[in-house]
């Protein structure tokens, strides 16, 4: 596209949210519906120019989420826990594996590789589908125009009747603890570090933080993790899940700091001395550590885009405000993903990007906030979708509940990986399924069929009859619905 002729779409930011649109608009291919109907047939077969763009300044595609989030997190989530399992497992299994020991620089490397094959598979996603793929900073120059500071040097000016933004999120810094990335690390640094902590503190025991407790913990490091509040887990949660948790993790040798206020920390040479104490005031305490982690949330990212310049609204926590069109203050501008309201997920933010699109295209999109499912990798995992109970309780539902136990799960207790349960919450009149709550071995592939069943407004009794492989997890989510639609009746509980 020209100056004279504009982009049809143009997403800045080219994470999950924003490379998802943007393949989505080059495969709807918005500039050929205008097409007049009497044009020569000879142009259809010439191939069109692109018409989307996508303004990425990271130097790779993919975003947070396969830079330095959901990624890298899983390589070194799984490859820890297959260390583990090799150092204090495999021997109840009759194996034999002597001096199992870690090369850190190693499992770092595959990390890596898995980040960068990922991410250049985006790059061929974006040849393959013909999207402009602009490497710079992208900030408003007007409606309609934005002005991109490119990563080679200089600058261009990209005209879109549609814009996109997709700029994400950033970690939420601490005030008064600065992120060196060394030894007081963000999610980033904790993904990075060059040799295995001795101890490691975690300020917040929310997604990352149990994440990254985990993986280092496996690795060796002696880790105490500092919650705020009194549970663990991060919004959405169940309670009795994020008890039991808690509980499975504790019994994993990760320590647990509840209700309790991180107020300053201090470098002391090699450590860092986090003071604390109790939430409603107390006695105070110092926590020293090799590295200390800061994963109290995250924010989005707007700053630089010179929203201003085009009266683009964003609320006190730094959201850009949307209506249910994803359409900003600035005609012709939309915004999705992370930088905007509801959970930071990748799933989130890419449902989005192909609804944002796709009511471009037609003017009809949408996305089921409902049925959005929740994962933390942990081992066990822990997944769910829908409401959780104290939900349910405060806006006055009468519900049903149906629990069944991995523990009488015959492939989960032959496997010897049987903690956890599976939980339907079912609506008391109706049967209706209103949120499914897992703790337990693959929660995170099980889950999907929580939400495709919700997604078709299943009842508990629907999943209850539908015939599920034997011997397979799966079973125990199959008898949760049943002890849900039954009053408690499961077969093998
Ligand atoms: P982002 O992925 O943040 O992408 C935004 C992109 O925009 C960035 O690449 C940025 O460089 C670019 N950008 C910003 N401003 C500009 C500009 N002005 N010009 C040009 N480019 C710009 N979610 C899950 O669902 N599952 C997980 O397992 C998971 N694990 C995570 C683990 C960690 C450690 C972290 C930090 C996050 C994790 N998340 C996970 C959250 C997930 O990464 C985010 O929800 C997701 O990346 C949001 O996608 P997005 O496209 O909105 O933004
Ligand atoms: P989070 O919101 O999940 O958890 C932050 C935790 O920190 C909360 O439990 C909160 O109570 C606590 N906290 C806040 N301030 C505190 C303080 N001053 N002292 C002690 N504790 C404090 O945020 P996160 O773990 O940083 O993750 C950020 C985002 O990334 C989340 O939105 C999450 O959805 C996303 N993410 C998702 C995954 C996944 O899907 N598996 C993995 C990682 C990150």
């Amino acid at each position: 596209a020209s100056a004279a002729e504009p982009y049809d779409v143009v997403v800045v930011g080219g994470g999950p949210g924003g490379y998802v649109a943007a393949i989505k608009a080059a495969q709807l291919g918005l500039k050929l519906l205008h097409r007049p109907r009497h044009a020569p047939v000879l142009a259809h077969k010439l191939t069109p120019p692109p018409q989307t763009a996508c303004i990425e300044k990271r130097g790779a595609l993919g975003g947070t989420c396969l830079n330095v989030g959901c990624i890298p997190s899983k390589a070194m989530l799984n490859n820890s826990h297959l260390y583990h399992q090799a150092k204090h497992d495999f021997k109840s299994r009759g194996i034999i594996a002597e001096n199992v020991t870690v090369d850190l620089g190693a499992m770092l490397k595959a990390k890596n590789g898995s980040v960068t094959a990922l991410t250049k598979g985006i790059e061929g996603l974006f040849k393959k589908n013909k999207v402009d793929y602009i490497k710079g900073h992208g900030a408003f120059a007007e409606p309609g125009a934005i002005s991109v500071q490119l990563n080679d040097g200089g600058e261009t000016r990209i005209e879109g009747k549609n814009i996109i933004i997709a700029t994400g999120s950033e970690v939420t810094p601490f005030p008064g603890i600065e992120i060196d990335e060394k030894q007081i690390v963000s999610s980033t640094g904790a993904l990075e570090l060059q040799q295995v902590p001795k101890k490691m503190t975690v300020i917040g025991g929310g997604v990352i933080g149990l994440e990254m407790a985990s993986v280092w913990s496996r690795l060796g490091a002696e880790v105490t993790v500092v919650e705020f509040l009194g549970a663990i887990g991060g919004a959405g949660i169940d309670a009795e899940v994020a008890k039991k948790f808690q509980s499975i993790l504790q019994k994993q040798g990760i320590k647990f700091k509840l209700n309790t206020k991180v107020i300053g920390a201090e470098k002391k040479g090699e450590t860092v001395a986090l003071n604390v104490e109790a939430a409603k005031g107390g006695k105070e305490e110092q926590l020293e550590s090799d590295v200390v982690l800061v994963a109290i949330g995250r924010r989005p990212v707007t700053r630089g885009l010179n929203l201003e310049a085009v009266g683009i609204e964003v609320d006190n926590r730094g959201r850009v405000v949307v209506d249910d069109q994803y359409n900003t203050s600035c005609k012709g501008v939309k915004c999705i993903g992370d930088a905007t309201f509801g959970p930071m997920l990748a799933h989130k933010a890419e449902e989005e990007g192909i609804a944002a699109v796709e009511i471009i295209k037609s003017g009809h999109g949408h996305v089921n906030y409902g049925c959005i499912p929740a994962v933390v990798y942990t081992h066990p995992e822990v997944a769910w979708v829908g409401k959780n109970e104290q939900e349910l309780k405060d806006e006055g539902v009468k519900y049903r509940l149906g629990n069944f136990p991995f523990l009488a799960n015959s492939r989960a207790k032959t496997n010897a990986d049987s903690e956890g349960f599976v939980k339907f919450i079912v609506e008391e009149e109706t049967d209706k399924i209103l949120g499914i709550h897992i703790i337990g071995p693959n929660a995170g592939e099980m889950i999907a069929s929580g939400v495709l069943a919700m997604e078709y407004s299943a009842s508990a009794e629907d999943v209850a009859r539908t015939c599920h492989a034997h011997p397979t997890l799966s079973e125990a989510f199959k008898e949760a619905a049943l002890a849900a639609s039954t009053g408690g009746k499961a077969i093998h509980f």
